[in-house]
């Protein structure tokens, strides 16, 4: 079940549901559709089935009650565990519409305890779920936590025992989780999200970076020895040469991280330049001094040009930003252009 809340993390969310063979309206037969898709909001949802998705769509963020009626109209399967929720849920779906438990394991955001879950057995019984699930807390960190929330997991589903029906759907393992797993997920599905549009764990899983930001260069100058560039005259110019800094159309508006400020890279004609000062809000300026570079050129800030690489996942390690943060970013100002990027066997 990719997640692919937050406009696809920034991506576009209708174009990462249809490459990922989640089926709309348009006649098209996936032959290998995922389960179905995670949001977080009924908006998001809505604009998936304004575009005609037709496939299923799990609200992953709690809903208040004044919503469910909304995301019944929508055909969104809501993470319930309140008492109440559940019972209205049934009422207003005449038992038909499916949801899932929410059990948190320990991440303290939503759901009910995993200790205290007994407690739903009757109404669960009356309304059973589609699926059950949990959300770890720190699984790209320790092992040791995951294992804990898997069995405080099993812990749950023990404790409701012959209230869940046995084609229940379970399901745990974000990206971190999956990356982390030596024999595959637990459960039946699993909620991928960073990793689909490799943010983080590419090389653990095999995936390759299929985004690439591009900006073009707008000016090219001379800066002259213990000259300074931009914003606070954070980069000084090198005493004994002449500097050239060439300015790229792209900054901070468009998604692309202040912290960049002195510490990014950006490919052009087939070179890793530094950038130097700040990032400002639309522009953002880079050392040219060692190549050929001209008003126009190309400059690609992450992905590959001229076989060379700048990853997400590298680059946001190496300034100290959060990819999470990037690539939602991403989606603020920049036009986005879609290429078909899967073998057609898939
Ligand atoms: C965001 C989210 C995911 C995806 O997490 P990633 O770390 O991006 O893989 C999975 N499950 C839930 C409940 C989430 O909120």
């Amino acid at each position: 079940m990719p997640i692919i809340k937050a406009n696809g993390y920034g991506i576009g969310a209708v174009e990462v549901a249809r490459t990922l063979g989640i089926p709309f309206d348009d006649g098209v037969e996936p032959s290998q559709a995922p389960w179905g898709v995670g949001i977080s909001s009924l908006d998001e949802a809505q604009k998936l089935r304004d575009a005609g998705c037709t496939g299923r769509i799990f609200c992953a963020t709690p809903l208040l009650p004044l919503e469910l009626p909304r995301a019944l109209a929508l055909k969104v399967r809501p993470a319930l565990h309140r008492m109440e929720d559940i019972t209205y849920w049934w009422r207003l779906s005449k038992g038909r519409a499916p949801y899932h438990l929410s059990i948190d394991t320990g991440m303290s955001r939503a759901g009910e305890r995993w200790d205290e879950v007994s407690a739903l057995r009757s109404v669960l019984e009356k309304a059973p779920p589609e699926g059950v699930f949990t959300h770890f807390h720190s699984v790209d960190e320790s092992i040791v936590s995951r294992n804990e929330q898997d069995s405080r997991f099993r812990e749950a589903l023990a404790a409701l025992a012959g209230v869940l029906p046995a084609t229940v759907l379970l399901h745990s393992d974000n990206s971190g989780a999956i990356a982390s797993r030596q024999n595959g997920s637990p459960g039946h599905l699993a909620r991928p999200g960073i990793a689909l549009y490799a943010g983080l764990y590419a090389s653990e899983l095999g995936l390759r970076q299929v985004i690439h930001l591009r900006a073009r260069v707008v000016d090219v100058r001379d800066v002259l020895p213990y000259e300074s560039v931009s914003y606070g005259a954070t980069w000084i110019a090198a005493p004994g040469k002449v500097s050239r800094v060439a300015t790229l159309a792209v900054g901070y508006a468009d998604g692309y991280p202040w912290h960049f400020s002195n510490s990014g890279r950006v490919i052009i004609d087939g070179t890793i330049c530094p950038i130097v000062g700040r990032v400002t809000m639309d522009m953002t300026m880079v050392d040219v001094t060692e190549i050929p570079c001209a008003v126009g050129d190309v400059a690609t800030l992450l992905g590959s040009d001229s076989g060379l690489t700048l990853s997400i996942e590298e680059e946001t390690r190496r300034s100290r930003t959060f990819p999470y943060e990037l690539l939602v970013g991403l989606g603020l100002r920049i036009p986005v252009f879609y290429h078909d990027v899967l073998p057609s066997s898939i």
